[in-house]
């Protein structure tokens, strides 16, 4: 059978290109089961979840953002606020939205629109690699697409631990030179990691020595590479999302919001080709200038990753303090959020969820509102 779309990869990125597609025949390909490849501790804005009705999935929403360094604290009120979620209940919610096929298969290589498989080759008019960081379809037509000197590394344990807000740990005499610890609280739970800006994959006495400061034993263990450094969004006739095009933000290690926007954003421009109103050559340039419009941005946050873990700790701290005004704040946050920013869409913000959000003034299951989008 041939597909309209063929994805491969069913996280962020590839259900979420997937969900702006139903009614076409699209194939989804997984090398496992949707929804239990979890890596990551799954931090994002709210406002990116509304949008995508996604917020029956939200364990925690978070005003504030908190940054330790030794000898100093510093606690930013978000603008927006941010949120944790259950990573199953978030692809299974997009999944539902999609009206999609799905196979479990490594998607091993990529010819002639066809995808390579164990169970053999599936064709589609339009293939998309949405396979994270190793961009498993994007190196079989561009071998030296992944750059292993542009990866950053995370690991991460899920404890019994509460808190409020998103923490981040900067201690680069103590703990780790060229990296940052977290605590992302997830109600009666917090999912704490380690991740090093130089792809070192040697964390776990890091974060053993980490945890033994908040008086916690490490219990399981996940994680992996996150790309810093945007790759060609288009590969030949491939289109790469989210990790697979190295989408990920450098610095905050943020890919989530951008894989759920650029695969959203993608999944729209594919269902106007399929529907004759643009071509799927016009689908790639624009898909490509969108990816571009923000290269300014990455290329920013990818500077100040290589510079900021190099400076002096007072001068961090300087620039920590300085960012920690409001007006300043705001200007920057409003930028960083904006550039990934979905339309919300004009479904009712009301909701029940099984979860177990842990805010002030906020209440799950009783059809309470989630904060106003700002
Ligand atoms: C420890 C850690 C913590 C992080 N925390 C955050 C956070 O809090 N907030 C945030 O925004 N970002 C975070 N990130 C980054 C974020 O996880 C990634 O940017 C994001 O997952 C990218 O989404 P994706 O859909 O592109 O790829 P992925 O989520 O990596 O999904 C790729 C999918 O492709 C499948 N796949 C892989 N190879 C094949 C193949 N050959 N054939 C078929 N399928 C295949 C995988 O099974 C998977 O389902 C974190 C990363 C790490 C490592």
């Amino acid at each position: 059978m041939e597909y309209d779309v063929i994805i491969a990869g069913a996280s962020f990125a590839g259900l979420a290109v997937a969900a702006q597609l139903r009614g076409k025949r699209v194939l989804v390909l997984d090398r496992k089961p949707i929804g239990t490849g979890q890596t990551s501790a799954c931090g994002t804005l709210v406002s990116t979840l509304r949008a995508l009705r996604l917020e029956a999935s939200i364990l925690q929403v978070h005003d504030r953002l908190v940054v330790h360094t030794p000898g100093h604290t510093f606690t930013y009120i978000m603008p927006e606020p941010f949120c944790t979620f259950d990573y199953t209940k978030l692809c299974h919610l997009l999944w539902e939205q999609a009206d999609a096929t799905f196979v479990q298969a490594p998607a091993l290589g990529f010819e002639d629109n066809a995808v390579i498989t164990p169970n053999g080759a599936y064709r589609g008019r339009i293939v998309v690699d949405a396979s994270g960081w190793r961009a498993a379809l994007g190196t079989s037509v561009r071998p030296d697409l992944v750059r292993r000197d542009r990866l950053n590394f995370g690991l991460e344990t899920t404890l019994m631990y509460q808190d409020n807000g998103l923490h981040f740990w900067y201690d680069p005499r103590g703990l780790l030179p060229m990296g940052v610890t977290w605590v992302f609280p997830i109600g009666r739970l917090s999912r704490i990691g380690v991740g090093s800006y130089l792809g070192d994959t040697r964390l776990i006495r890091t974060l053993d020595r980490f945890l033994h400061t908040l008086d916690l034993e490490r219990d399981g263990i996940h994680g992996g590479y996150f790309p810093y450094e945007l790759r060609d969004p288009v590969v030949g006739d491939l289109f790469l999302v989210g990790d697979a095009a190295g989408q990920c933000l450098a610095l905050t290690g943020e890919g989530i919001r951008p894989a759920l926007f650029f695969g959203t954003h993608l999944g729209q421009l594919l269902r106007r080709a399929l529907d004759g109103e643009i071509s799927i050559a016009e689908a790639r340039e624009r898909y490509r200038q969108l990816v571009l419009a923000r290269k300014r941005g990455y290329d920013t946050l990818t500077r100040l990753q290589r510079i900021l873990p190099r400076m002096p700790l007072p001068l961090v701290q300087g620039l920590l303090a300085l960012i920690h005004r409001p007006r300043v704040l705001e200007r920057a946050m409003q930028r960083y959020i904006r550039a990934f920013a979905l339309p919300i869409s004009d479904i009712s913000h009301r909701y029940h969820t099984t979860g177990s959000p842990h805010t002030a003034g906020w209440e799950p299951g009783n059809g309470a509102e989630l904060p106003p989008p700002a």
